[in-house]
């Protein structure tokens, strides 16, 4: 499959507009690219000096691979209008930058996705019942004070919020990060606010802004220089790296497991998510 077998009139024209702007856009698609796009079809990757890749692994065009393409270029304009790569914001974890790009960048594309003729459903490749199934597995053994979580949860909800129908799971899940963490709901709000005003879509201002309003609020974060995993509140001085990480490795295990269940209702697969959130429970004390 290649790029012209992706592209419809419309998004041609912005195709065509990027590389007269000095853009180089590569496309590659094999079915390699399966593991990487962790449950999407196409990812973008930013490459440096005004160079992009565009993946898939998708070999054969669909239905769905002319608007999850202009999904991609979409990201990439938004480089002509002060987007930055996470290199270039320090503020944060490399996994915080990367995630919390990805979910702000949306809310600067999904009317120009629209003008280019394309269905809003096709937007995004989760619907929202199924990102809140799995948010709601984990929600109950994240720490109250994770704000890379909160934060961005609480910016995707926000997105679906804003550009869908009314959805009762959604607007449960918003009540329930409010009540897990008041104080960084309420953050997370401001920053969308803020972010949604600016003319532009210069992240790095929206980073600041986020940093900035976490040292007025006395949340402390310490940042690791190396980019490891994550971030942490200086007063649980017991979580380390290690932690985190035997952390998010049950969560994505359980996470699994219960979609294992919904799909077979097979009773010793409870059994075992039982034993995985004892063994969370048991790394949060
Ligand atoms: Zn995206």
């Amino acid at each position: 499959m290649n790029i012209e077998e992706n592209l419809t009139e419309q998004s041609k024209k912005m195709y065509q507009e990027l590389l007269d702007s000095g853009y180089k856009i590569e496309f590659e698609s094999d079915m390699k690219y399966k593991n990487d796009l962790k449950g999407g079809s196409f990812g973008m990757k930013p490459m440096g000096d005004k160079k992009f890749k565009i993946v898939t692994s998708l070999t054969e065009p669909t239905f769905a691979t002319e608007p999850a393409f202009a999904h991609e270029l979409l990201h990439i304009y938004l480089f002509t209008k002060g987007f930055k790569d996470f290199d270039e914001i320090k503020l944060f974890s490399e996994d915080f930058v990367k995630s919390v790009n990805n979910s702000i960048s949306h809310y600067k594309m999904v009317d120009a996705f629209v003008k280019l003729g394309f269905n809003k459903e096709y937007f995004l490749n989760e619907t929202i019942d199924q990102f809140v199934q799995n948010i709601n597995c984990i929600i109950n053994s994240v720490c109250s004070n994770d704000f890379a979580f909160i934060f961005s949860v609480t910016f995707t909800c926000l997105f679906y919020k804003d550009n869908y129908c009314e959805n009762d799971a959604l607007n449960k899940l918003i009540e329930d990060l409010q009540h897990k963490n008041n104080l960084l709901f309420n953050i997370a709000c401001e920053a969308i606010e803020y972010w949604k005003n600016l003319k532009d879509a210069d992240n790095l201002a929206f980073f600041t802004f986020l940093k900035k309003k976490m040292k007025e609020n006395n949340i402390p974060i310490i940042v690791d220089a190396k980019h490891i995993e994550s971030m942490m509140f200086a007063k649980n001085s017991n979580y380390s790296i290690d932690f985190e990480k035997q952390r998010r490795k049950l969560n994505m295990e359980i996470a699994q497991l219960q979609g294992e269940y919904n799909n077979t209702q097979n009773p010793s697969i409870l059994t075992e998510i039982n034993a995985k959130l004892q063994e969370l429970q048991s790394l949060n004390n």
